[in-house]
């Protein structure tokens, strides 16, 4: 990986500065003696949340510059693929670049006074500023690895927000319009059955962690590596989505707020295909929900699809219980009939939940372990 130090001038990153509202992007550094003067560098990606700086922080960015102090280093990525759209893009110090950008424009004034009706040496002054920045260009999961060591002390940006750092692209452009602005497709289509939110890229990562089958960084970073080089839009990611959540919806028709946050996509994966009835479902559904045994009733859903019982996080013994049990076999072992102490021994449904016992004194026994095990083999 390759890091170069530069020091770019205020006058050459203001040109070309321009915002769209819709999208919210943010571009700068056009080549100011070109006269189309396209933007080099995305100072902020397409439906990416906007960071507010107060007023005071703006403040202080000017200032610091009108006095020739030195600003914070800045980090930008360098994208060398054929396909990026913008040769650069602010990793780190998105608002003062912002700041700095909006001031020249005539956004905001500082002490009554803006930019355009200073006087020409204080413009210059300003204009002939230079600013630290560090370009980083290298392999994608060397740039991830430094970004998430400076991401501990600037404006703390999301695994995700990370990843979509380093591979911009027209297909990740296309899955954030659908994706990550305020109030996004998939927030409509899927927001109650996902945590977090669209701005910070917590959508986008579900159903990135769901298509590839696990939210594991290593394969989402494949996936996304992948499909930056090779895709145009993000069809496959938002068709596959939509199926997840029409899955979920055509199985559990009945919405609980316990539904929210489980991770659909992977149970769709293994179960999509199996032919499941919604009436039953709801039923057993509605019955776990209503039993005090069950601890998780968010895990109720993968359970009625798995069978597995720790899903559910099942009512243990409580303590007193445990001690009564065993003071009333004194110490004995109903199976192997030996003796043992407390800690030796572990509290047993005699009836097992699955066949209705509750975690009651009257259904508790003290088994030793080795006679628990036997039990639980069978
Ligand atoms: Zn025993």
């Amino acid at each position: 990986m390759k890091i170069t130090e530069c020091r770019i001038k205020v006058r050459d990153l203001v040109a070309g500065y321009s915002r769209d509202e819709e999208s919210g992007e943010v571009v700068a550094y056009g080549d100011c003696k070109s006269e189309d003067s396209k933007a080099r560098l995305n100072i902020r990606p397409k439906y990416q949340r906007e960071f507010v700086y107060k007023d005071k922080q703006r403040n202080a960015v000017i200032e610091t510059i009108f006095k020739g102090f030195p600003l914070n280093t800045m980090y930008w990525v360098r994208n060398t693929e054929s396909n990026a759209e913008y040769e650069y893009e602010v990793l780190d110090g998105q608002q003062r670049t912002i700041s700095i950008c909006e001031y020249y424009k005539g956004d905001f004034s500082l002490k009554e006074q803006y930019f355009h009706t200073l006087p020409e040496d204080r413009k210059e002054t300003f204009l002939n500023y230079g600013l630290m920045i560090y370009v980083c260009e290298g392999e994608e999961s060397e740039k991830l690895e430094w970004f998430r060591v400076i991401n501990i002390a600037g404006e703390r940006l999301t695994e995700q927000e990370l990843r979509n750092a380093i591979y911009a692209s027209v297909w990740l452009s296309d899955a954030k319009r659908r994706f990550s602005k305020t109030n996004s497709l998939a927030e409509q289509k899927g927001g109650k059955y996902l945590n977090g939110s669209s701005i910070r890229q917590e959508f986008l990562e579900s159903a990135l962690a769901w298509i590839v089958g696990k939210r594991e960084d290593k394969a989402i970073c494949e996936y996304m590596a992948k499909s930056a080089k090779d895709c145009k839009n993000a069809d496959e990611l938002w068709g596959y989505f939509c199926a997840v959540i029409d899955w979920v919806e055509m199985k559990f028709p009945t919405y609980r707020k316990e539904m929210k946050g489980i991770e659909w996509g992977l149970l769709y994966n293994e179960y999509k295909d199996k032919p499941l009835d919604k009436e039953e479902l709801e039923k057993r559904v509605a019955d776990l929900m209503a039993d005090d045994e069950v601890q998780k009733k968010s895990g109720i859903y993968a359970y009625v699809l798995s069978g597995e019982e720790k899903h559910l996080n099942l009512r243990a013994f409580e303590k007193g219980i445990i001690r009564a049990v065993y003071e009333a076999q004194g110490g004995i072992c109903p199976h192997c009939k030996e003796t043992f102490a407390i800690e030796e021994m572990e509290a047993d449904h005699i009836k097992p939940w699955s066949k209705g016992g509750k975690s009651v004194k009257e259904n508790c026994q003290m088994l030793c372990r080795e006679c628990n095990r036997r039990k639980s083999d069978k």
